[in-house]
This record gives structure tokens, C-alpha cells and sequence, in this order.
């Protein structure tokens, strides 16, 4: 379970009811001896804490306006074929489609996205999340899960407030779901982060817990100032971007995990709020950008179970993006707004595992099981095991220079 994660309860315990931002020094903040102080920011001192963190937002990327002087801005929100070429429409007042992600939002002065992290201010849309991070904590790499990236590596793991989905079975919504104004933050400058990373002895930052897409300017530059002192860079990522965006992150990130929620569009619409195309879109984008890719399905009792999803779902995989592609399948936790769900029965992971093997997956795992069988990593000439672990521990390597110690198969991955 994330550190991060905890009750209703607890979260609000940790809020100030006057202006609803996280307590200095509460636990969901700073988890871990040695993290970055997080301190708090304008939030909980002013009497507005949206208008402080509005004055101090800068500007975001990824967004097109009716006030904008192109015309192919204009074009961009209107169906084809509605505008003559070139030609403007005549708006009443100034809207802003925010371009980041799939939801595409469109929105009047004043008003923020779905994710509530980014507002239409004076005809720009601004980022309230940038340099503001709501956690921090070092990992182990497993625990995103990546398991053919850097084995056993600390990652300096960061999230902001924020996401554009709506996720009833969400492991982590008091992070993602979280306003930007519910914690107090003084900013902290990307360089600061990156350094912070090297003190820490963590060769990875990990932007993750919440949807990273919507602190992508912040992502960026950590990212870039993590480069230069040889930090490499990860996401954990619900693929729910557009394209351009994803672009510039695969030019920045080292290896990017997706969550693949479940393989319907009715699933995804009914229990995250959202659509599959994009995800699946993102997945491909990944793969083809050479970017190191995993992908996690929680396996979600009565909900995404079934073996025809399952078996859809690796078929799909292997065809798309390859036999090679590592697929977690992990254990869900009752939690957020579906308390009423049991654990994932370990028989359930275990066939998931079995269908994605039968489906020609090379590399299939069951996650958030310690201890199992099937959180090892096989070779799929020999069938030994390369690497083991337990639980989010790897216990015993046995790849030599990414290959197979003992039939000398190459083993996919980032393994220096
Ligand atoms: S990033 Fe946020 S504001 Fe932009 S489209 Fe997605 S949900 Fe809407
Ligand atoms: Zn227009
Ligand atoms: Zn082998």
C-alpha cells in the first residue's frame, strides 16, 4: 500500500478547516525521515488560498484560445469542414481548450479542468501544481511497479494534487483527487528537486501517486535538471494525454509505466469516467518512441475480471506492442468508492498471469502479492529465474550484461 494512501478520516484530520490546506508536518506530506521539508506555502496563511496560489501560477503549455490570432487555433476546436480555411468564428467571450489531455476541457474565465489543476486566467490557462508537490518519498523502483528498469534502484518519488480521471476503485485519491488548494506548499524549483534526488542516492525521479500529466511543465523541467547530475526520469501514468504532449515527455523520461485499466470502453466509462482509445493510443506511442514501457492492469473483482476481458486485453499487447512488453496484473484493495469489493482472490491473478502466458506474453506478473511465484522474472528460453523478489525486494540476480545466465537469452530492459 502507498505510503500515501489513507482514510477519509485521516485526511481530513490533516486539514485546516478554515482554509481546508494539509497541516504543516503532517505525515501524508512528509512520509520519510530525509525527504525534502515541505513547508507550507501561501495556502493555509492567506484568506483565499485559491486566489494566492492563482497570483503565483505561471503560464501552462498544451492549450489553444478563441482569443488567439491564429486561425488554425480557432480551427482546432470547430468541427472540419465548419470554418472556411483560414477564416476565423466570432466568439462572444474568450474560451480555452486545454490540449493536454484527452478530456480536452473547454473553459470560461475562471473556470479549472476536470483534473483542477489548470484555470483560465485573464484569457491564459495557468498551472496551479507547478513546483508544488503534495508528496514526497523514496521507493524502490518495484514499487511503481517497474521490474526491467534499474533493479532495486531508490527512486525519488513526487507527486502534485490532480488527475482527469475518476477512478471508483482509485488506490490513491487522496493524492489524486485532492484539490491544489487543500495542501500548503512553498514552491520548490526544479533544480532543488533534482539535487535533492542526488542527496537522497536515488538515480531515479519518479513522477507518480497522482496523474503526472497535469504537472507536465513542472515534470519537464525536474526531469531536465535531473539529466545533467545523472538522474534518469519515470512516470507512472494513466496514458490519458494527448499525443504532442506525450511527444515532448517521451523526449525527457527514461521509461513511462501505463495503467491499462481494464479493456472495455464500457469499463472505462462506467467505473474510471473516461475512454480506452487514448490509453491505447499512448501505449502504442510509448512503445514506438523506444521509451522503456510497462503496463499494469489491477484486477478489479466482478469489475475487469473476466477471463474474455483479460485474455482481450494481453492479446492486444502482444499484437500491439509486442511479446516483450513486461504486463503486471496486481491486486486490488477495497478502497475510495468501492469499499464494498473484496481483495482480488490470488487464484484470479493467477489465472490473469496464466491467460497473458497462454497469450504469448513473455513477461506477465501478479503485483502487490509478496512473496509470490509470480512477481519473479522468467526467462522465456529456459524458464529459469533471473531475477527474484520479494515483495517489492529483489533477492537474487542472475543476468549478465541483460542476458540469461544460463541459456544467454536476452532479457528486454534497463539493467545498467
Ligand atoms: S489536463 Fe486537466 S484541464 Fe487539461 S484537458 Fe486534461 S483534465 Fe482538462
Ligand atoms: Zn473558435
Ligand atoms: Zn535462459
Amino acid at each position: 500500500m502507498s505510503p500515501f494512501t489513507s482514510s477519509r478520516r485521516d485526511f481530513l484530520l490533516r486539514t485546516c478547516a478554515a482554509c481546508g490546506a494539509l497541516l504543516a508536518g503532517s505525515t501524508l506530506l512528509s512520509a520519510s525521515p530525509g525527504c525534502l521539508p515541505l513547508s507550507p506555502g501561501p495556502a493555509c496563511a492567506a484568506g483565499d488560498p485559491l486566489a494566492e496560489l492563482v497570483r503565483a501560477a505561471p503560464r501552462a503549455r498544451y492549450w489553444v484560445s478563441t482569443a488567439s490570432a491564429s486561425a488554425a487555433d480557432c480551427a482546432a476546436c470547430h468541427p472540419a469542414g465548419s470554418l472556411a480555411a483560414g477564416a476565423k468564428a466570432a466568439h462572444r467571450r474568450t474560451l480555452i481548450r486545454c490540449t493536454l489531455c484527452a478530456r480536452d476541457c473547454t473553459l470560461a474565465e475562471g473556470e479549472r479542468g476536470m483534473c483542477r489543476s489548470r484555470i483560465h486566467v485573464n484569457g491564459e490557462l495557468r498551472s496551479l501544481v507547478y513546483g508544488r508537490p503534495m508528496a514526497i518519498h523514496v521507493d524502490p523502483i518495484e514499487k511503481k511497479p517497474f521490474f526491467h528498469f534499474l533493479p532495486g534502484a531508490a527512486a525519488y518519488s513526487l507527486a502534485t494534487s490532480g488527475c482527469p480521471l475518476r477512478c471508483k476503485f482509485c488506490q490513491n485519491w487522496g493524492i489524486s483527487q485532492a484539490r491544489p488548494e487543500d495542501y500548503a506548499q512553498a514552491p520548490l524549483p526544479p533544480d532543488r528537486l533534482a539535487r535533492a534526488a542526488v542527496e537522497r542516492r536515488a538515480p531515479v525521479i519518479a513522477f507518480t501517486y497522482n496523474e503526472p500529466t497535469v504537472f507536465t511543465e513542472y515534470l519537464t523541467d525536474v526531469a531536465r535538471a535531473g539529466r545533467p547530475l545523472g538522474r534518469r526520469s519515470v512516470m507512472v501514468s494513466c496514458g490519458y494525454m494527448n499525443e504532442a504532449p506525450l511527444n515532448e515527455l517521451c523526449g525527457v523520461l527514461d521509461a513511462i509505466k501505463v495503467d491499462l485499466k481494464g479493456f472495455s470502453e464500457d469499463f472505462y466509462r462506467d467505473v474510471c469516467g473516461a475512454e480506452l482509445k487514448p490509453v491505447l493510443r499512448s501505449i502504442r506511442q510509448v512503445a514506438r518512441s523506444g521509451v522503456h514501457l510497462e503496463i499494469v492492469n489491477l484486477v478489479v473483482p466482478t469489475l475487469n475480471d473476466s477471463p474474455r476481458m483479460l485474455t482481450e486485453l494481453a492479446k492486444w499487447v502482444v499484437g500491439e506492442v509486442g511479446p516483450d512488453v513486461p504486463v503486471h496484473f496486481t491486486r486490488f484493495h477495497p478502497d475510495y468508492q468501492l469499499p464494498n469489493l473484496p481483495d482480488t482472490p490470488v487464484a484470479t491473478l493467477e489465472r490473469a498471469r496464466e491467460i497473458g502466458l497462454q497469450q504469448g506474453l513473455h513477461f506477465a506478473y501478479v503485483g502487490n502479492l509478496p512473496g509470490h511465484p509470480g512477481n519473479n522474472t522468467y526467462c522465456p528460453k529456459c524458464g529459469r529465474a533471473v531475477i527474484e523478489r520479494d515483495g517489492l525486494f529483489v533477492t537474487g540476480m542472475h543476468l549478465k550484461d541483460g542476458h540469461c545466465e544460463t541459456c544467454a537469452r536476452a532479457i528486454p530492459g534497463v539493467w545498467s
